[in-house]
């Protein structure tokens, strides 16, 4: 009998976070690695985010805090949730996670069984599939196109829905395209919704802050206001605020599905740690000017990276409307040969390629459903960004 079950052998781990820790190791063992593979803000920590977590731990809030979240802080993400997005909610209907991820992974475990479908939109977020795999149900992959700016349509969610959908997840913008949804796009989508009364949906709001569309960022269940009790709205400081390492993330739905969220982390994880919770509220109550400060920087990066990257004969990429990646189209990069005499077949040669010729750590379209595509993040440096484009030149340039 072997130790492992399944559905954990079958689990692929993380293909971003294993590119960015060959990357980190090529970069320690001494090579000039630019890492475009990463998925966290490069700012430092706001000071008086970091001087809230600081006094949490002078002023001995070192305990166990409600297995939920604390009070205060639920209060500061309540207002969030009606000052930024409309949406009402009552403390019961908020739990405090240990960042967005485990409250995605809890929200699965909590309501999908064997059977149960969850529409996803490619290009998705590699760990959406994974996370309803380990709780045994089927990801229904749906395919959007460059054209239709990598957004799932009304008519493409109508085709995929059965009586066995469970939920459809909603990710603007979106982790790996920078894809924004408008006020429109969403009404489209959830006119259909409405129209399947047993389909839930999953928004996660995680980059709403990191927003270049120039209008006010919209959430699902803000656009239809009746959909409130069939909705998971998740969010979090980790990008918002540059806070990756400090683990808080936050979710407000139906009272049921939060309490059967925060059963589990009470058997699991319990609280989110004090310290982090009290860096988050100083975080939600702090000055919003740094928040618009690195939205604007990462606006630049965006535009000159693009203008790069659009500037290299056989790559193209889509102007991202938010987040800190862009999708690159490789298409002209597949089927060419490279200087040493290896044939790029498909996505994933082309980032081996660019890593092990260039030194640029790209991810391969592969890892999020859609290719022949690589996502690089900006969320570096306009010089090392500027660089990272003329070595990806200098690669298309060496193809013959
Ligand atoms: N959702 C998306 C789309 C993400 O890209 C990420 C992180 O990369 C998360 C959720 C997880 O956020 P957290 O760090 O708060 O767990």
């Amino acid at each position: 009998m072997s130790l492992l079950v399944d559905r954990v052998t079958k689990l692929k781990p993380s293909p971003t976070l294993s590119l960015s820790s060959k990357a980190k190791a090529m970069k320690a063992a001494g090579e000039d690695v630019i890492n475009l593979s990463v998925g966290e803000p490069d700012f430092d920590t706001p000071d008086y985010a970091k001087a809230g977590g600081i006094k949490a731990i002078e002023d001995g809030h070192t305990k166990y805090t409600a297995v939920d979240g604390m009070p205060d802080l639920k209060a500061s993400i309540i207002e969030k949730f009606k000052r930024d997005n409309n949406l009402e909610y009552t403390p019961e209907q908020i739990v405090v996670g240990t960042g967005a991820k485990p409250l995605l992974f809890n929200a699965f475990q909590a309501s999908v069984d064997k059977g149960d479908e969850v529409i996803i939109p490619s290009p998705y977020w590699v760990s959406y599939p994974s996370m309803v795999e380990v709780a045994g149900g089927t990801p229904v992959i749906v395919e959007t196109t460059e054209k239709d700016g990598f957004k799932l349509t009304a008519e493409k969610l109508k085709a995929a829905i059965t009586q066995k959908t469970k939920w459809l997840v909603l990710n603007s913008p979106s982790n790996p395209t920078g894809a924004v949804y408008s006020q429109g796009e969403l009404e489209a989508i959830a006119g259909v919704i409405k129209a399947h009364n047993h389909v839930y949906v999953i928004s996660d709001d995680i980059y709403e802050y990191l927003n270049y569309t120039g209008q006010s960022y919209k959430t699902i269940a803000e656009i239809e206001p009746t959909l409130i009790h069939r909705v998971l709205t998740v969010n979090g400081v980790s990008k918002a605020y540059a806070m990756t390492g400090w683990r808080i993330g936050f979710a407000g739905g139906p009272k049921e599905l939060m309490r059967a969220m925060s059963k589990l982390q009470s058997q699991s994880t319990s609280n989110p740690a004090s310290i982090s919770q009290h860096a988050a509220l100083a975080a939600m109550n702090g000055p919003k000017e740094d928040i618009e400060r690195m939205r604007g920087i990462f606006e630049q990066r965006r535009d000159s990276f693009i203008n790069n990257i659009n500037a290299i004969e056989g790559l193209s990429v889509r102007v991202p409307d938010g987040a800190f990646y862009a999708y690159i189209n490789c298409s002209g990069a597949i089927g060419k040969t490279t200087a040493s005499g290896k044939t790029i077949e498909t996505d994933l040669d082309f980032a081996d390629y660019i890593l092990e010729d260039f030194k640029v750590a790209i991810v391969p379209g592969t890892a999020f459903g859609c290719s022949p595509y690589v996502r690089a993040s900006y969320a570096l440096d306009i010089e090392t960004l500027g660089e990272a484009a003329s070595r990806l030149k200098k690669a298309m340039q060496s193809l013959g």
